[in-house]
This record gives C-alpha cells, sequence and structure tokens, in this order.
C-alpha cells in the first residue's frame, strides 16, 4: 500500500517561520543587546515545537524555555542540541530525567536543592538552576524575603550552578502598570538584599512587559507569544505590536458539497434550520482538531475568497460551512481558511479567541497534533 502523505489529513497548519524570525528581530529592537530565550511550551504555542525549535536554534537562539522536563528530552531526542530552562515545578521523581538531560530547573524549595545536588553529585555533575521569586503572581515561586536563604543554600552546593533568579509578570499585558511596576520593585529589592553576585542572570520580562515594561528587561527576557506574531493582549500600549505578524495559519479543505431544501436541519440536534435552499460544504475539521464545539454556529470559514458562515453543531471531525453565496464558484477539494488570510481577508485567533471569551494563546494553543504542522516560508 502506497502510504499517503501526511496520512491522508487534510486540515493542516501552514508555518511562516520567516515571519518568526521577523517578530524576534522587533522583539530584538525592543530589548536592546539583551538574549532572548524563546519560550517553546505546549508544542510551541501550537505551532510544533520541533520545527518552531530546529528553526530558531539554526537562527543562533540556543535556550529555550519549556513546560517540563518531558518537554525537554522530546528536543533533545529529535537531535536539538540546546539548553532548556524548565519553567514549571517540578518533582523528586523528575530529578534523574533533569541531571541527566541537563536541563535547568526552576526551584522554589529547599527540598529540592538538596535532591538535586544529591543527584548531580552521584553522577559527577553540575547542574544550572534557576531559583523563582514569587513577586505576586501567586503561582510557583518563593517568598521574595526568603531569596537569601536560598542563595545561600544553593551556594553551600558545589554540584550546583546558581544561574538565575528570576520572577514572572501576573498582569503586564493590562492598560494599569502599577501592580507591574510593583513586582518589579519587589524583584530588584529582593536582588539588592542577597549576595548573589554579578554572574546570576536576572529575568523576568514575558512578551507584555517586552513591549510596555522597559524597567523589566534585566538580564534575559522569555517572550513566548509575541514570536508566534500574536499580541499578549487588546491593551498592549506600544505601538510597535503592531508589527507582528501571526506565524501560524490553519486551512482545511472542502471534502463534500450537497445542495439542501429549506428546512433542512443541520448536525446534531439540528441547532441549524435553513431558511432557504441552501449549498451546504463539509469540512474535515472539528473538536479533535481543537476548532471548539463552543463556536458552532458563530464563526465563520474563508472560502472562494469570502467570509462563509459555519452552520450546525461543530463535530469531533467535521463541520458545515454554509457556502450558498458562492453556488457555481465552489468545488469539492477547495481551501477552506479557519485561521489565515484568503483573497485578501483574515481570520484571526484573536477573532476566534473573542468569540470563545478566551485569549490567543489557548485557540493556537489547543489546536491538536492531528492537523500536521507544514513549513511554507
Ligand atoms: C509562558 C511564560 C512566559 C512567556 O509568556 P508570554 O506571555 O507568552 O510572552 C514567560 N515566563 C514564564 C514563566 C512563562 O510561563
Amino acid at each position: 500500500m502506497p502510504k499517503l502523505d501526511e496520512p491522508g489529513r487534510l486540515t493542516k497548519v501552514y508555518l511562516h517561520l520567516d515571519r518568526l524570525i521577523e517578530n524576534l528581530k522587533l522583539l530584538q529592537q525592543q530589548v536592546g543587546e539583551r538574549p532572548l530565550w524563546p519560550c517553546i511550551k505546549a508544542n510551541a504555542y501550537g505551532h510544533g515545537a520541533e520545527l518552531v525549535a530546529h528553526h530558531l536554534y539554526r537562527q543562533g537562539y540556543k535556550t529555550f524555555c519549556v513546560a517540563d522536563v518531558g518537554e525537554a528530552i522530546a528536543l533533545l531526542e529529535s537531535g536539538l542540541e540546546a539548553t532548556f530552562i524548565v519553567l514549571s515545578a517540578t518533582l523528586s521523581e523528575h530529578i534523574p530525567a533533569l541531571v541527566r538531560y541537563r536541563c535547568e530547573p526552576v526551584i522554589c524549595t529547599h527540598d529540592m536543592i538538596d535532591e538535586l545536588a544529591d543527584e548531580a553529585e552521584r553522577r559527577g555533575q553540575r547542574i544550572a538552576v534557576h531559583i523563582k521569586v514569587d513577586t505576586g503572581m501567586g503561582r510557583v515561586g518563593i517568598h521574595p524575603e526568603r531569596l537569601p536563604e536560598f542563595v545561600k543554600h544553593c551556594r553551600s552546593r558545589p554540584a550546583l550552578h546558581l544561574r538565575g533568579i528570576m520572577s514572572h509578570f501576573a498582569c503586564a499585558d493590562e492598560t494599569d502598570k502599577t501592580f507591574s511596576y510593583r513586582q518589579i520593585e519587589v524583584f530588584n529589592a529582593a536582588i539588592t538584599g542577597t549576595e548573589c553576585g554579578n554572574s546570576v542572570i536576572r529575568h523576568m520580562a514575558n512578551s507584555a512587559a517586552i513591549f510596555d515594561l522597559p524597567g523589566a528587561g534585566f538580564d534575559i527576557c522569555r517572550p513566548g507569544i509575541a514570536i508566534y506574531g500574536l499580541r499578549p493582549s487588546q491593551d498592549i500600549i506600544n505601538p510597535a505590536v503592531e508589527r507582528l505578524k501571526p506565524v501560524l495559519e490553519w486551512k482545511t479543505r472542502i471534502v463534500y458539497l450537497k445542495e439542501v431544501t429549506a428546512g433542512t436541519g443541520l448536525s446534531y440536534g439540528r441547532t441549524f434550520i435553513t431558511q432557504r435552499p441552501s449549498l451546504i460544504a463539509t469540512v474535515p475539521v472539528g473538536y479533535g482538531d481543537g476548532f471548539s464545539r463552543c463556536l458552532s454556529n458563530n464563526v465563520d470559514l474563508l472560502i472562494g475568497g469570502r467570509r462563509c458562515p459555519q452552520v450546525g453543531r461543530i463535530t469531533m471531525d467535521m463541520c458545515m460551512v454554509d457556502v450558498t453565496e458562492l453556488r457555481g464558484a465552489v468545488e469539492i477539494g477547495d481551501e477552506a481558511v479557519i485561521i489565515g488570510e484568503q483573497g485578501g481577508l483574515e481570520i484571526s485567533a484573536d477573532e476566534l479567541a473573542e468569540k470563545l471569551g478566551t485569549i490567543n494563546y489557548e485557540i493556537v494553543t489547543a489546536i491538536s497534533q492531528r492537523s500536521p504542522r507544514i513549513v511554507v516560508a
């Protein structure tokens, strides 16, 4: 049996990697000489971690932020010889892998310091770590006043290399920056009150901070969403954000076309009843691909250079689109754009996010592994 390209999937994610690099250049302009550690967690925000990371590595980015050690291992085993900062808190059971794969974990407990040091000693290795300080996010991280004691503890274990001290913003993407400035102050005060030496890398800025909080740059920045050409929010003040270009397009193809009479119910629950004789296209994308069922009857796809309304419940593998306006100008096999451009029109991840009451981050991250990621540029 001949093997089909991309197991026969008609719904694909198309990556404009040239835009990824342009977005990084734009971010680099904002931060000057500081290095950037791109965040490629969650399959590079749904874009495809392997393709994104290898491309960035070839462009000179050698350190990446991931969520957990498993994400790092997958990339290392794909042949990427990069350094990985593991952002989420880890458990004892992750320690052998962290040390063996030379990942750089974020630490926020004394037990972790000892257990990592013990394992590194056993293996005759050193492991680089980053202490995470909670300056207002309220997630993982030590209380700022405990930084001196944590630094001292790290320093007491020669198998540990205290490489960084970091923090994370809770609302850098909001118009009111009062709380963010307070977080910067808390971070600064914690570091100033601690003997950590000049060699320790201080890092705090996410994408929103890179655009709107120049005082948050410290030594290195950790951009995520913006490298993919998406805005951290609609409230970013810095006009440079307008120059971001979305890296990802998500497209499918029409697999079926059918004329139906007025009064025909479509899909589960018959939530859409045609009001006129209609031409209905079926496309092979559904919630199994990350196209949320909550968008049913409330979203458009681009077909034949027009916005065409999705009709009836979105099912697991398929959904329907009303293409009556395209009668005579649409065929089975035609392209249908879920996110992206066609004929001068665009549907953005932001548009879907707004309809779902969520953020663009969740829209792109939700695109499932089922859609092959294809590099177009
Ligand atoms: C995800 C993440 C980032 C990147 O955030 P963006 O808003 O996507 O730029 C930076 N730092 C930490 C700790 C993160 O978890």
